[in-house]
């Protein structure tokens, strides 16, 4: 087996990737930062976000791993002292290996078009003013937004940033994606859905730009910001990011335990 580590960079992260890669190397598994099967990611969700977009081009052939060394993430759920047990498992059983839809958006600009894939989301936010887009969805006129902006969440990213915005929870075997509204202008002349929407895999949206704009485009952590944007299509990928489980730990456990704790259970 052929594994790769990538961590948050601050200082306990860097020392267990260290020691990680020292034992791992002992117990004759091959380091290769290039081509590895499994990437183990160690700092928190963000930095298997990072561990995400560094290896998408590999991601068919890919498994992550994800420890956390802050608190529980719902990408990282090894503990920071559970590194020997992760790889005693790791060189001594097969994987269950579970699979989540992505995101796929096709950014369309004046000067190009892009293509990006989301784990958690895709986020277009205003920059200077009110936000004027047209919503597509199938090729068909939807709506016509004008608020701070529209979140567009995978099942797996519908704990992060959607949930913050009031949308629902998906579970991540059901192939979709989730359009969240950004505080939209609703009165006598303006009127959005005002709920999140599910869309099931082979429908698409498209937002379209309807004014010269700043918008803020951002793919998971990254954003990047924009003034020619025409339009943004987003559907679920045919690929699928894989999680190598050593140990079970369902979506809904995940859940309960990142937001409504076991303690708090009686
Ligand atoms: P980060 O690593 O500090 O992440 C922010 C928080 O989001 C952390 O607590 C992290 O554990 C949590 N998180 C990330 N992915 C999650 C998931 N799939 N389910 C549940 N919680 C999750 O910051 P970053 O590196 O910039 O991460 C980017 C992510 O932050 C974005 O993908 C977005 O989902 C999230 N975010 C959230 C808000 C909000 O909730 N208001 C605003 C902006 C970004």
């Amino acid at each position: 087996m052929k594994y790769a580590v990538i961590d948050r960079g601050d200082t306990l992260s860097k020392q267990l990737a260290n020691q990680f890669i020292q034992h791992a190397n002992s117990k004759g598994l091959q380091h290769n930062q290039q081509e590895p099967n499994i990437v183990i990611s160690i700092g928190g969700d963000g930095t298997l976000l990072k561990a995400f977009h560094k290896y998408i081009s590999q991601i068919d052939h890919i498994s992550f791993v994800g420890v956390h060394t802050g608190h529980l993430g719902f990408y990282a759920d090894w503990k920071a002292d559970e590194l020997e047990l992760l790889l005693e498992k790791m060189c001594t059983i097969e994987p269950t290996i579970v699979k989540y839809p992505i995101a796929n958006i096709e950014l369309v600009t004046k000067s190009g078009t892009f293509h990006y894939s989301a784990l958690n989301e895709f986020t277009l936010k205003s920059v200077d003013n009110t936000m004027v887009a047209q919503v597509n969805i199938n090729g068909e006129q939807f709506e016509m937004f004008r608020g701070d902006g529209i979140v567009i969440s995978t099942p797996s990213g519908s704990t992060a940033y959607n949930k913050s915005l009031g949308g629902s929870i998906v579970h991540p075997s059901i192939e979709s994606l989730q359009i969240t509204e950004l505080a939209s202008i609703n009165n006598l002349v303006y009127r959005t859905l005002g709920s999140s929407v599910l869309l099931p895999k082979h429908h698409y949206c498209d937002i379209i730009s309807m004014k010269q704009q700043r918008v803020q485009v951002s793919v998971d952590h990254v954003s990047t910001m924009f003034n020619d944007v025409v339009s943004i299509k987003c559907f679920v990928s045919d690929q699928k990011v894989q999680f190598a489980r050593y140990r079970p730990f369902p979506f809904w456990n995940r859940v309960r335990n990142a937001f409504i704790g076991i303690d708090s259970i009686t």
